[in-house]
């Protein structure tokens, strides 16, 4: 049985924190008013920036009702006259050294390589910075997780027939999968971006948990299991090394973002 507690408390501290500079920018923020498009909303809204150096283009999160959702930066004026507490703000800027070499494998793109985009990189993508918990909130783990045998994801004990039935279309939105060291972390996009963590031992996952709030082996778990049981089925992927698999929409929206070295 994992000390869980640990491994949560480990793992926050491992989250990059946007405004140190080693994840952001060294460079020193110049207050701006930006003009953000974000996915799934019609509207350009306008945040007052006071943390980053930010460019059109940028990849940012920010304060108000439209938190967690990431946004485009599409202008930046420094040239303003405002009451700044009339204004929500930007909190994160996205940055994501994408390195490593990829091969395509079906929608998703494949790395063997120990460099390959983290699981905190990859979150920082999708996901705003993890604000500090509140007093006597914290997160509750019971059990010993889900097991899920990727010879045959349907022989998974727990698993109600509508989850099955639905899992498949979710495969495409299993946005991120890393395994180092027989422990695995993902990323399935929902309604929102849900995190699901597991250990992998031979040929069946175990210890899986997901971070969504339905309670029950999901269709998050599932579907993150569907996609390495299809690849590892056709010789696609060696579930024997650590490996990094990331949706190829996502990955070339990452590079576009970053333009970095990488190997495709
Ligand atoms: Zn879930």
């Amino acid at each position: 049985m994992r000390m869980m507690g640990f491994d949560r408390e480990e793992k926050k501290k491992d989250i990059p924190d946007p405004l140190s500079p080693s994840a952001a920018e060294t460079k020193a923020p110049v207050r701006s008013l930006v003009r953000i498009r974000f996915d799934g909303f019609d509207r350009v809204l306008t945040y007052f920036n006071d943390r980053f150096d930010l460019r059109e283009g940028d990849r940012v999160f920010v304060s108000g009702r439209l938190a967690g959702r990431p946004g485009i930066v599409q202008s930046v004026t420094t040239k303003f006259k405002i009451r700044s507490e009339d204004f929500e703000r930007v909190i994160a800027l996205a940055q994501t050294p994408v390195r490593g070499t990829y091969v395509s494998v079906k929608d998703k793109m494949l790395s063997y390589d120990a460099e390959a985009v983290s699981p905190d990189v990859f979150r920082a993508w999708v996901l705003p910075p993890v604000e500090p918990a509140e007093d006597g909130a914290y997160e509750t783990i019971y059990g010993d997780g889900y097991a899920i045998p990727l010879s045959d994801p349907r022989a998974a004990e727990d698993a109600e027939p509508d989850t099955f039935a639905r899992a498949p279309e979710y495969c495409p939105r299993v946005g991120y999968i890393c395994v180092r060291n027989g422990v695995g972390r993902a990323f399935v996009e929902g309604r929102h971006w849900y995190e699901v963590e597991f250990t992998i031992s031979g040929n069946v996952i175990e210890e899986a948990y997901c971070d969504c709030p339905f309670p029950g082996l999901c269709k998050h778990l599932l579907a993150t299991a569907l996609v390495l049981s299809v690849l590892s089925r056709q010789g696609a992927l060696d579930l024997d090394r650590d490996f990094v698999l990331i949706g190829r929409e996502l990955f070339f929206n990452m590079l576009r973002h970053n333009g970095q070295q990488v190997t495709v």
